[in-house]
């Protein structure tokens, strides 16, 4: 039996996407063999990597002069990659320091360059989204970066900074697809599969044109965007099963009226958990309210021992993977695309009764 699955990555994929993988596993359309058996350089896989990508760029909207990439390495290869690659007249870049994903990826920066902490939440353990000001930005930065929605703390961007000239950079790993955003605001973006688009191992990456072909001489193959855009992301063998699996969640999304109408379903569902522990005597969100994520929900009892049986007994009933990060303690539903609005509206019922009974 299926569960209701709040993993905070990898997550939970909408059952038909997996139904429609399990279909086709042993033999892909008249292929004769399964999208894991194909050469990479085959017609057939050709098509399935050509098509996934098409189907991205139709659904965000991304504009012709970005490139996009399928990369492997996970999105903690992008804090070595963006430097590595985005350093190219100043070597600084401003940083916002809004969680432990941006302060690790800032931290990986400073051996490339000279990084500049614009705001930092660090004090409030990452409630909140710093607040900043245009004259803190460096001018003559290379790059601006940010993590766009904070999986560990639950808190997201709900404007992103006017940089100007200066490329935005932006880790969208836990809130890719989740809700409408112009692309072309962005210098690049990037987010590891396993929270909002499929199976671990594939990092999307999008590129403005205009920032490849900055990497330095000693920069590994490997870890030079413009190689891997002139190469189609078939410098080597690329994570082609991923791949696929994301060729069929943005099918998915396309069914569910696309990006629109999977942002409209995300925010009646933040909506149900948030209005519930609002008025909860028991259950409080940590998160600052108008920094709230769409895709991440931290909650807490005040009582370490209750949360501890909360989780216990959520998950005897169906309801796993709430415990919170480490850092934050307390619990953490992580509601994605793929959460359906029952799950959450089931989950409520059982922190309600949770509520009565202690
Ligand atoms: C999960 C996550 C990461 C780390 O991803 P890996 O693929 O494990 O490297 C980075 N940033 C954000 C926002 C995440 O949610």
């Amino acid at each position: 039996m299926r569960v209701y699955n709040f993993s905070a990555g990898p997550a939970v994929l909408p059952l038909e996407v997996l139904e429609k993988a399990q279909k086709e596993l042993v033999c892909y359309q008249d292929s004769g063999m399964s999208v894991m058996e194909m050469s990479h350089r085959s017609k057939v896989y050709e098509a399935i990597i050509a098509e996934t990508e098409a189907k991205l760029r139709k659904i965000m909207g991304i504009p012709d002069n970005y490139s996009v990439l399928f990369l492997q390495g996970g999105a903690s290869m992008q804090f070595a990659m963006i430097p590595l690659n985005l350093f190219r007249n100043s070597g600084k870049a401003d940083y916002i320091d809004s969680g432990m994903f941006a302060s690790k990826a800032l931290k990986e920066a400073k051996k490339f360059g000279e990084v500049n902490v614009v705001a930092s939440s660090k004090p409030d353990n990452y409630s909140c989204i710093p607040s900043y000001s245009k004259d803190q930005f460096t001018k003559d930065a290379d790059y601006f970066y940010i993590c766009a929605n904070n999986t560990i703390f639950g808190t997201k961007f709900n404007t992103f900074p006017d940089t100007g000239d200066v490329p935005l950079v932006a880790d969208m790993s836990s809130c890719i697809l989740s809700e409408k955003i112009d692309v072309s605001k962005f210098g690049l973006i990037f987010a590891g599969a396993q929270k909002n688009l499929g199976p671990a191992g594939v990092t999307l990456v999008i590129i403005r044109n205009d920032l490849l072909g900055f990497a330095k001489e000693n920069v590994p193959t490997m870890l030079d965007y413009k190689v891997m855009v002139e190469n189609d992301s078939m410098y080597n063998t690329p994570p082609t099963y991923g791949i696929y699996m994301l060729k069929l969640m943005f099918e998915w999304i396309e069914s569910k009226g696309g990006v629109d109408g999977i942002e409209k379903m995300n925010r009646e569902k933040a909506a149900v958990l948030y209005d519930f522990l609002d008025q909860s005597t028991l259950f409080k969100g940590t998160a600052a309210k108008e920094d709230r994520s769409l895709m991440n929900v931290t909650f807490v009892t005040g009582d370490e021992d209750l949360d501890a049986k909360f989780v216990k007994e959520a998950t005897a009933a169906g309801f796993v993977n709430l415990k919170g990060h480490r850092s934050v303690g307390g619990m953490r539903a992580s509601i994605y695309n793929a959460m359906p609005t029952e799950g959450i509206k089931a989950l409520v019922e059982f922190m309600k009764k949770f509520e009565s009974e202690n």
